[in-house]
């Protein structure tokens, strides 16, 4: 049988297994951690459920996808209920604002609570799904590498949104034109973080992202963030996939410029295809050190990373839901801690994710699971020690403050994550959060693409490369390398030649 194995059981390596194997692929998944979901994991703490890395969940659709490819029905082993409201919002002068999923209700609140034109708000949702529907075909579905790509009808599509494409501003400017109330633009701005991006350096372009949340909306898997993967593996592994795990790959085999297996310290695995779900920097370093590496890709600059405060609270907040978001008095400032001085600002902004509002068994009887995350510049030398502790002062205050309640008393036990932990646990190259960001107009183009151009054989999946980070892209690379990869059937007849 044609062999293939994969680097890495993060989201997007898994999700590649499912779709080589439905192909008539054997695959293996070599994995260096005990167990599978690279940052989509979970861990247990006195008592409380924490999903440690994704929290946002959107486009379902293309996990179920990958049920139905396989012959099964997706509700049989994967559910999720739609978000409303979706998210939680605070700001430093006191107002707050439900973002319910219903568009319409969604502008009526914001123009109660905010006073924002409601037909403007309906506006900005609506062009942003022009701007996604007008790109996603070929920006996010479709390798940017291939001449076929630009060939097809798609392309005339993203043409002719080019005027709405945003190119020439950035996320910020083009918010701030539309409207006048910061705490809105705010709110738009926000989204560039989904792909650990600076608004008021990425393109406009990125105001497509609230289309994903705001008009086809945000879920809940049941289980947990933990379930996507869970259930994926169980897939997995009932279409003959084997996971090894604790088994980290140290190079990737090559002979005349075809990929022929992986070398981990237990052994050798032959295989036709590879598939490296590993950041694509420590892939090249690591593992294909005497290969030419695409040194402009790797030199990229990273995505932001997050500090996480994983708390069991003593208390239930009725007031919050499971999201919900704390804002800056100054953001421009905040991202300037972030990708300038590469640190963070005094007053962040705060997320609360808090999965017991949906799961009580997530946390004790009359408790919450508080994953507390801020957004952080990757690795780049930082004491990270000094800033989670004046960090934690901060958020703790902050949220004191906006919460009135003094939480310090309130924080039963506690686990931190940061940059480094994130590079030590998954090898994301200095803990960046999405591989590269989007900081720049050309970024989309600039991400390495889902193939090695000079190894036949050798494929990329996952946050790092193209179309991007976050569970929906990782899904997406995954699909692209299943429909790059040649079938069993032509391997087979390329080795007889
Ligand atoms: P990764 O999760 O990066 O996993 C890679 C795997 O490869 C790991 O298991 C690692 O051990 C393994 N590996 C690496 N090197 C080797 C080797 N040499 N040999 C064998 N195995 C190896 N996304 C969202 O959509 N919504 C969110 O709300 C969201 N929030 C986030 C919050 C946090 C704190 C973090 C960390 C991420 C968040 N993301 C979010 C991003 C999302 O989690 C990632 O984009 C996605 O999970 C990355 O998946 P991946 O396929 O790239 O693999």
């Amino acid at each position: 049988m044609t062999k293939a194995a994969i680097i890495g059981s993060g989201i997007g390596g898994i999700a590649a297994a499912i779709r080589l194997a439905v192909k008539g692929y054997e695959v293996t998944v070599l994995e260096a951690n005990a167990a599978f979901g690279g940052k989509m994991h979970q861990f247990d703490l006195q008592g409380y459920r924490f999903d440690a890395g994704p929290s946002l969940f959107t486009l379902p659709h293309l996990v179920d996808e990958l049920f139905t490819l396989a012959g099964r029905t997706p509700s049989d082993y994967f559910t999720y209920t739609r978000l409303d409201p979706i998210t939680h919002y605070f700001w430093p002068d006191g107002s707050r604002l439900k973002a319910y999923a219903d568009p319409e209700a969604f502008a009526t609140e914001a123009a109660q609570q905010l006073g924002v034109p409601k037909q403007a708000v309906l506006d900005v949702l609506a062009k942003s799904a022009r701007l996604y529907k007008g790109t996603a075909d070929t920006f996010l579905h479709k390798s940017l590498h291939r001449l076929d790509t630009y060939l097809s009808p798609d392309v005339l599509k993203a043409l002719g949104c080019l005027s709405d494409l945003g190119l020439t501003t950035t996320m910020h400017a083009a918010n701030a034109q539309q409207f006048s109330d910061t705490r809105f633009v705010q709110l738009l701005d926000r989204f560039a973080t989904y792909n650990g991006s600076d608004p008021y350096q990425a393109p406009g372009t990125l105001n497509l992202i609230p289309h994903l949340e705001h008009n086809i909306g945000a879920f809940y898997p049941k289980g947990g963030i933990y379930a996507i993967a869970s259930s994926l593996v169980k897939l997995a592994e009932e279409l003959g996939v084997e996971f090894k795990y604790n088994e980290r790959v140290e190079r990737i085999l090559t002979t005349k410029g075809r990929a022929t297996g992986v070398q981990t310290a237990k052994g050798t695995y032959q295989a036709e295809v590879v598939v490296s779900n590993m950041d694509v920097v420590p892939t090249y370093r690591r593992l294909l050190p005497d290969q030419p590496a695409p040194e402009q890709t790797l030199q990229q600059p990273r995505s932001s990373s997050a500090l996480i405060y994983y708390w069991g609270v003593q208390r239930e907040f009725p007031e919050l839901h499971l999201h919900n978001i704390f804002f800056s008095q100054n953001y421009k400032e905040e991202f300037e801690h972030i990708f300038k001085y590469k640190s963070i600002s005094a007053d962040p902004t705060v997320y609360v994710n808090i999965t017991s509002k949906l799961e009580p068994e997530d946390a004790p009887p009359g408790c919450e699971n508080w994953f507390v995350m801020v957004n952080v510049p990757h690795h780049q030398g930082q004491d990270w020690p000094q800033l989670i502790n004046t960090t934690r002062a901060a958020v703790v205050n902050k949220l004191s403050k906006m919460l009135q309640t003094d939480l310090a008393p309130l924080i039963q036990c506690e686990q931190v994550l940061d940059p480094l932990l994130i590079e030590q646990q998954t090898s994301s190259y200095a803990g960046a959060l999405y591989g590269s960001s989007s900081n720049n107009r050309m970024a989309a183009f600039l991400r390495h693409p889902n193939f090695s151009s000079k190894i036949r054989g050798l494929y990329f999946c996952g946050g790092s490369v193209h179309p991007g980070g976050g569970i929906p892209l990782c899904l997406l690379s995954a699909s692209i390398v299943g429909h790059l990869a040649p079938t069993p059937a032509t391997i087979t007849k390329y080795k007889a030649h």
